[in-house]
């Protein structure tokens, strides 16, 4: 076993409990700061009318081998239940079931041969196992490619502008790839059947069971202590500045995002600051409206209409018991936006009356009376752009301050921003940093 060092990390996400769990199996000594007053980052939860669920709405696929690992060892395996789920389309304002493939060819905004282009394309996708290839094309031209100029603009360029918005322009073909890939692999065969998975209890249970794994284990956790300060010593230690005084770690990993992770360390070169702030981020607003009644049978429900103001809608009561939620209907409307974009500075009301609006038009079924809670959680950092020649473009893990290193989702290259890949970089960048620092 390695000699046992101090290691301090920043961030009690996702990514911070894996390094912390990780670290400590080999035998190290493991301090977590936590800013917020509970673990978990973006898979936290918040009360709804009483009932505590995930604030972001998160599924778990059966292809997710490594969040599946993570809770066999936490105890959780048998906590997971597994459904199966359907999607929906809403286009030209009808909403359609689009959950195999008889359903796929009856999608009237289409045509067949245009059909059979969308198929191909996905299929395509699904296929590349060179993704890097497709890291230098930007995603519109590689989607025109393959499915028309008509698809591309019925069907791909809506899909694109809710889900990155103008940013589409400067992503690459890697973005649809990996999308496609993930969403692949959570059908059993094809277009067949769609198991997606959840836990009861919600994330809540997954991240409190984590907390006390590594509290059991001997890992050190400071909740309600922001980081503000990285410091290296004379020694080549690192001095942790939190609100709530100074440490000194052998080694300090943030799991920040990029911009977050230079900004508490000043003595990083000018040069690796504006390469970490470089990395363009997305953020994203989402509502979580708990209702009286169901508004479809759909998980996921993308939406090819440009008026709406939110990208897609997701129905969690689709995929988990209503039980879970007290028998309501939990619905979230997300809308993916950039950090300095106008909405996160909209009053809570005038929000409301913007998406729920929009809510009733596209479900006239509901109405304001069926409306028994309403919150929006609001993230201005979440996931990193997959821009032209991403893996290439992004700095490394070590920086200039030595034992100081920023392992983060914007190192998941060539995935998409989920729970699964989160710990693939987590596990990955760790065993790097312990082949020269263990
Ligand atoms: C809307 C939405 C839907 C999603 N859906 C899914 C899904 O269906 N399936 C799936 O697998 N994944 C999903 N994800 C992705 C998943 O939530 C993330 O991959 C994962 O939570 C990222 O974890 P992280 O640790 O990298 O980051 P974070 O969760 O952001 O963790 C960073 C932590 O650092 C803390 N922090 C910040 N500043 C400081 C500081 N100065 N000092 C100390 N601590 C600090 C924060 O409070 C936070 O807890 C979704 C995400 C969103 C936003």
């Amino acid at each position: 076993m390695a000699e046992k060092k101090t290691w301090g990390i920043v961030g009690g996400g996702v990514l911070g409990m894996t390094l912390a769990l990780r670290l400590v199996q080999a035998g190290h000594k493991v301090t977590i700061y936590e800013a917020a007053e509970k673990v978990g980052g973006l898979t936290s939860s918040w009360k709804m009318d009483g009932i505590v669920w995930d604030k972001y709405y998160h599924v778990i696929l059966m292809s997710d081998l490594n969040t599946r690992k993570i809770l066999q060892e936490i105890g959780l395996k048998n906590d997971m239940q597994w459904v199966e789920t359907k999607t929906g389309f809403y286009s030209g304002g009808k909403l359609y079931s689009m959950s195999n493939l008889i359903e796929f060819f009856k999608f009237p905004p289409i045509n067949l041969i245009d059909k059979f282009r969308l198929g191909l394309t996905i299929f395509v996708a699904s296929k590349i196992k060179n993704w890097q290839r497709l890291e230098n094309i930007y995603v519109a031209e590689w989607l025109t490619k393959w499915s028309g100029k008509r698809v591309f603009e019925k069907i791909w360029l809506p899909l694109l502008k809710a889900k990155l918005g103008e940013n589409y322009k400067n992503t690459s073909a890697a973005f649809i790839w990996t999308t496609i890939q993930r969403m692949y692999a959570a059908r059993k065969s094809g277009l067949k059947k769609e198991m997606f998975g959840y836990m009861a209890g919600g994330y809540e249970k997954i991240n409190q069971q984590f907390e006390q794994h590594l509290l059991v284990l001997g890992v050190t956790i400071h909740r309600n202590t922001k980081v503000t300060a990285i410091k290296k010593t004379a020694d080549e230690k690192i001095e942790l500045g939190s609100e709530k005084g100074t440490q000194i770690f052998d080694t300090v990993i943030s799991t920040l995002s990029s911009q977050a992770s230079v900004a508490i360390a000043g003595e990083l070169t000018a040069q690796e600051k504006q390469k970490h702030n470089a990395i363009k981020y997305l953020g994203v607003i989402c509502p979580s409206v708990l209702l009286k009644k169901a508004i479809s049978p759909y998980y996921v429900t993308n939406i090819t209409d440009g008026w709406p103001p939110f990208t897609g809608v997701i129905e969690m009561t689709a995929l988990i018991d209503k039980k879970e939620v007290n028998g309501k209907h939990l619905v979230y409307l997300p809308k993916y936006v950039n950090p300095d974009d106008g909405l996160f500075d909209k009053d809570d009301a005038g929000l409301r009356k913007m998406f729920c609006d929009a809510l009733f038009k596209m479900y006239p079924q509901i109405t304001e009376e069926d409306i028994v809670f309403w919150g929006a959680s609001k993230a201005r950092v979440v996931f990193a752009l997959p821009t032209i020649n991403y893996s290439k473009s992004i700095p490394g893990i070590d920086t200039s301050i030595p034992n100081y290193y920023i392992v983060n989702s914007a190192q998941i290259i060539n995935g998409t921003l989920n729970v699964n890949d989160t710990i693939q970089v987590a596990e990955n960048k760790l065993k790097e940093i312990l082949q020269t620092n263990g």
